[in-house]
């Protein structure tokens, strides 16, 4: 008997089992819950689904139509097991995307013949990751509020995912955010996001030093185990199961736009951490017809460098126009790899290991091929950048730097199927990166409405020396307070 969920009467049927597996194969499986709350699996590997839902073609066209949240809804809850009450998902998820400036959600803006824009930059902060933080702060509400527990999630940031955390956490109940970003070396638009938030339950703390220095004093109030039960630590960051869930909706949102299941689609992804291109692999892993996967790197090009000729080697990271892909080691990968292994978490565990005593990744060519028949992979320096934003402005449309680094690579790999379209990820609004587009155009982009008073909003933050007592002084006093 074939299972048909779309009619599920959600009210009486108990939703399938689901439990998630460690890449590195030694921890206990769990379920959506504890995935959620524990982000990282204790063997130090990736949380992934024991088994892959799959949708079948009559499923995929009863999506075809319904409002972005539903279907959201819809492909969230082949993963959340028991985890919420019928109906919650779906409440959720509608209320996460209810702030979004575009009915549409993630509305798809034709560019070419063949080539469609997929917007993802019209929630708060103007850039992708609020599809996936928007909805874990919700989800993480939720569960603790039945559990009965408060979290404090501490994170750093150089800019961007700091404001998207901020706001995925403002005004829930059960948790308080602190972070962390070094003074004076954000954007002022970055600064602002996070510090204007003045909810009770966030605090921004500007230390005096560098990226690097924010990172290492959250590290190392991981690494205090008696200050990290006390504060119940948590973190939100890319390695989180969830925020991989929440971002396949998209993939399947514009996909069944363009025709899917009938006709296959094309997707370029501009990656760093290899998380939203892996959301992409996911949904063909559940029977989406997606023909390639086209990944936008910029000069710190270790992913197309690997797909072009399975050169899997760290180089030092290099600044560039597209800021949130200067990296090197990109940590959802290890998810990719546990699936070309063939889901041995032993070999993956020692690739890892390898990878980081050697700095080169040893893929064996039969994985690799395999990987190299779907994914394509192209560096886009920050020069072609520019004139691909140039080029994308004469003819009408305004695109981020990284944007435009998936637009010039979905022109490097486009599938020799002429009738197949391309989606291109639009990671960022263009006003998030106000010098480059300046640069590219001539034109000075202007912060959408809901945002244009930015400059005006009254900001709160403290500023600390770089040192652990300070620093943990503070995001006690601050959970503290909002404990009582
Ligand atoms: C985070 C980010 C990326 C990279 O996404 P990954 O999931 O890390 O690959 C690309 N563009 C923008 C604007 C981002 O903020």
């Amino acid at each position: 008997m074939r299972n048909r969920p779309f009619r599920r009467p959600s009210l009486s049927a108990k939703p399938p089992a689901m439990r998630y597996v460690s890449t590195r194969g030694e921890a206990a499986p769990r379920d959506f819950e504890s995935v959620l709350l524990a982000g990282l699996a204790e063997d130090g590997g990736l949380f992934l689904p024991e088994t892959w839902p799959i949708l079948l073609p009559e499923d995929w066209r009863a999506l075809r139509g319904r409002p972005y949240p539903e279907i959201a809804a819809e492909i969230i809850g082949r993963f959340t097991g028991d985890t919420f009450e019928p109906g919650v998902l779906l409440s959720m998820c509608r209320d996460a995307y209810a702030g979004f400036t575009t009915p549409a959600v993630a509305p798809l803006v034709q560019l070419d013949e063949r080539r469609f824009a997929l917007e993802l930059f019209h929630g708060p902060t103007l850039a992708f990751k609020d599809f996936a933080l928007q909805l874990l702060g919700r989800m993480f509400d939720h569960v603790l509020a039945r559990r009965g527990e408060r979290i404090t999630i501490v994170g750093a940031t150089s800019g961007d995912t700091g404001s998207a955390a901020i706001e995925a956490c403002r005004d829930r109940q059960n948790l308080d955010i602190v972070i962390l970003h070094p003074e004076g070396r954000t954007s002022a638009v970055q600064r602002r996001q996070m510090t204007t938030v003045l909810s009770p339950n966030v605090r921004n703390l500007a230390v005096r030093g560098d990226f690097d220095n924010c990172q290492d004093l959250v590290k190392a109030m991981f690494n205090d185990a008696p200050f990290r039960a006390e504060m119940n630590l948590s973190a939100v960051n890319s390695i989180n199961w969830a925020r991989i869930a929440a971002q396949i909706p998209y993939y399947v949102y514009a996909a069944l736009s363009l025709g899917a299941p009938e006709r296959e689609v094309a997707f370029a992804v501009p990656t760093g951490n290899f998380g939203n291109v892996f959301a992409g692999w996911a949904a063909r892993r559940m029977g989406l017809p997606v023909s390639s996967l086209i990944i936008g790197s910029n000069r710190n090009d270790i992913l197309a460098r690997w797909i072009t000729a399975n050169d899997m080697s760290a180089q030092p990271v290099v600044p560039s126009l597209s800021p949130s892909m200067d990296i090197q080691v990109s940590s959802n990968f290890e998810r990719l790899l546990f699936e070309l292994l063939g889901r041995d978490g032993a070999q993956t565990a020692a690739t890892m290991r390898a990878f980081r005593e050697t700095g080169t990744m040893p893929i064996p060519e039969e994985a690799w091929r395999n990987a190299a028949a779907l994914f394509r992979g192209q560096a886009v320096s920050d020069e072609e950048t520019i004139a691909e934003m140039r080029r994308l402005y004469a003819q009408g449309y305004a695109a981020d730097p990284h944007t435009a680094a998936g637009t010039a690579a979905s022109h490097a790999h486009a599938p020799d199927a002429p009738g197949t379209p391309i989606v291109i990820a639009a990671t960022a609004h263009p006003a998030k990166f106000p010098d480059a587009v300046e640069q590219a155009t001539g034109t000075r982009p202007a912060l959408p409405p809901h945002m244009a008073d930015l400059y005006e909003r009254e900001e709160r933050f403290s500023v600390l020396p770089n040192d652990l007592s300070a620093v943990q002084s503070a995001v006690r006093a601050h959970a503290r307070r909002n404990a009582d």
